[in-house]
């Protein structure tokens, strides 16, 4: 089967097309057949080596397909069910063995480009709004890079629990998509300082939450626009990461708080990953949350994909073809 392996760290030159044989499945693991997979930020920091993993690997942790084989363990799958992932490494490949108590059933309804889209993203927004920061109707969230992948889901949850949104982008064609999406404003950050901004559209009180997935050059201005007692849900660093701080300047700046969350700690157990997926699975068939699919790429054109994604070209979601 095909597959894209990195051997060595490094840049999008070091994803590597390689064949590989169709994995068998353990006691506990069911083989998926893939049909869609997504590209996130979290697979070029595995890339790159800022997050750890024995070499060699096949990147890549979110994907839907269909169930081919199950191991003798295993009672909640089976050939020819529909299922999606997230948080397996390995799914840039055209198949992929999977724990079967990650994998969930994929409602008739739903796509597997719409499944394999929803997964990490789509659970990350999901999180992030109803319990890193339980967002309540009338309060005012600064979401940055809010035409990205989970910006734009951040967006229309915000939206949809009737919070007014404030969204940093870095073109006009993204402010473009992140109105649509629902932000009630939209602030080009690299023209405007959004500091200045976001005061100027709070009358000076603050915002009660920052989602900050940007980092290293949005992470201290964000503090600055929270009102007291306001939430810094610091959730990535795309522009890098954030210096060593001192959290003194949470007291200064207003007894802030500050968390830095993982997906993989919001659907560790069984119970709440079935909840959060089905939440989000029902948003999307209900019509409350849509999915921008940006781009689908070929497999074999993943240095492309992740060149395009850190070069800051992306919108939405982008998926590779197997
Ligand atoms: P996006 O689609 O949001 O792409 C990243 C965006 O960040 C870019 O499009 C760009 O938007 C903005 N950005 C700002 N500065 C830079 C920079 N220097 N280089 C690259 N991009 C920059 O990606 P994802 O939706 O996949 O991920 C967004 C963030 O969320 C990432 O940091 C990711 O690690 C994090 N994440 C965290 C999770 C968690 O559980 N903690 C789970 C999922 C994602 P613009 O041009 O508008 O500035």
């Amino acid at each position: 089967m095909k597959a894209i392996q990195v051997q060595k760290t490094g840049g999008p030159e070091v994803l590597t097309l390689v064949d590989l044989p169709v994995p068998k499945p353990k006691a506990n693991e069911a083989v998926v057949k893939i049909a869609a997979i997504g590209v996130n930020f979290i697979d070029v920091y595995f890339r790159e080596g800022r997050y750890p993993a024995a070499l060699p690997f096949v990147d890549g942790q979110e994907a839907a397909g269909t169930v081919t084989e199950v191991g003798s363990e295993v009672k909640t799958v089976k050939p020819g069910d529909r299922v999606a992932y997230t948080g397996v490494i390995g799914a840039y490949a055209e198949y992929a063995a999977v724990p079967a108590d990650r994998l969930l059933h994929v409602p008739d309804k739903i796509t597997d480009e719409q499944a394999s889209a929803a997964m990490l993203q789509g659970m990350t927004a999901h999180y992030l709004v109803n319990s890193t920061y339980p967002l309540k109707k009338g309060e005012t969230v600064l979401i940055h890079a809010a035409a990205g992948g989970v910006g734009l889901l951040l967006v229309q949850m915000a939206r949809n629990i009737g919070a007014r949104s404030i969204g940093t982008v870095g073109t006009e064609e993204k402010a473009k998509l992140a109105r649509e999406a629902g932000a009630d404003e939209v602030i080009l950050y690299a023209q405007k300082d959004f500091e200045v901004e976001t005061k100027r559209l709070t009358e000076n009180k603050g915002v009660h939450v920052v989602y900050d997935g940007v980092g290293k050059s949005t992470f201290e201005k964000g503090l600055n626009v929270l009102r007291p007692r306001g939430y810094m849900v610091l959730f990535g660093g795309a522009s890098g990461a954030v210096p060593p701080f001192d959290p003194i300047a949470l007291s200064q700046k207003g007894s802030l708080f500050l968390t830095r969350p993982s997906l993989v700690h919001y659907i560790a157990t069984r119970q709440e990953l079935e909840q959060r997926s089905s939440d989000v699975f029902n948003m999307i068939i209900a019509g409350k949350l849509k999915l921008r699919i940006g781009h689908v790429y070929k497999l074999e054109e993943v240095q492309q994909a992740h060149r395009d994604l850190e070069g800051r070209k992306t919108t939405g979601k982008i998926l590779l073809a197997p």
